[in-house]
């Protein structure tokens, strides 16, 4: 059976206003759902937990403390999963929570428990809704537990499951040869079978910041997937039903690999 991983960014499910995008949720859940009754093996790896706990908190800044952030994030997941649980049932499917932190995906007998779990929920046709263990883990106390971002524990659940493409669903509709934001010159390139030192540049440069989101941990995403000799599509969230073309193999967003 083809076997996907679907990640979807903040900016993709938190609307600027603060809330939850319903109507993302419920093309993605349509969507993915449909994918799953169609034989499809499919994961998804979704952001977001904070933004829908400060939904919840009716508060509109990201608190700067780490413990509230991690409270935030303890309300939100919740928060998250009752929507996509409610989303999902509407279209006949059920899903499970996965929370993982680094080092379970580390030490084999714990990453051989996890992989044991994904491999049951996807014989019984439920899709695992992934997430990090944000109330355990936290960059600014251990970088050995954390991952910078989803894009990097997409790419590392996507590699272990050996899921054939891992599709990264962002605001943008692609890889471009420059920060389109920052230069409107700038090109969509359709695949990249190769990443060079130009590419690494436009996302932003190798160890210019820390690393962490944009389009940075994105391609080390797709390096991850391509060493796996397997796929990577970067596309637009907007429309997460920009994911059948993806799987029919048109050419949307830009493919890795
Ligand atoms: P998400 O929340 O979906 O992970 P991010 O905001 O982390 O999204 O990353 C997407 C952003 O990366 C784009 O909106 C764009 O501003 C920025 N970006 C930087 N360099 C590039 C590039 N070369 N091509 C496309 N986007 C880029």
């Amino acid at each position: 059976k083809r076997r996907l991983v679907v990640k979807i960014g903040t900016s993709s499910l938190i609307l600027p206003n603060g809330r939850v995008n319903l109507r993302t949720v419920d093309r993605l859940a349509y969507t993915l759902a449909s994918l799953n009754n169609q034989g499809f093996q499919v994961a998804l790896v979704s952001s977001g937990a904070i933004g829908a706990g400060l939904a919840s908190l009716q508060l509109t800044q990201r608190p700067q403390e780490i413990a509230k952030q991690q409270a935030l994030a303890a309300i939100g997941q919740m928060e998250l999963m009752r929507i996509y649980s409610q989303r999902f049932l509407d279209y006949q499917t059920q899903v499970a929570q996965i929370l993982l932190t680094r080092d379970v995906l580390a030490f084999p007998v714990s990453r051989q428990h996890v992989l044991n779990t994904f491999e049951v929920l996807f014989e019984e046709g439920v899709i695992p809704i992934v997430n990090e263990n944000d109330t355990v883990a936290v960059d600014e106390l251990d970088h050995h537990t954390t991952f910078s971002d989803n894009d990097e524990l997409s790419a590392m659940v996507a590699v272990r499951l050996q899921a054939d493409q891992l599709i990264v669903l962002s605001d943008i509709d692609g890889f471009y040869d420059q920060n389109p934001r920052e230069n409107p010159a700038a090109k969509k390139l359709a695949r990249v079978t190769e990443l060079t030192p130009a590419m690494q540049k436009a996302a932003g440069g190798s160890g210019s910041n820390f690393g962490t989101g944009g389009m940075v941990t994105k391609l080390r995403a797709a390096q991850a997937m391509m060493t796996a000799g397997k796929q990577m599509v970067l596309c637009n969230g907007a429309n997460p039903t920009v994911i059948f073309d993806v799987v029919a193999g048109k050419p949307v967003g830009t493919v890795f690999g």
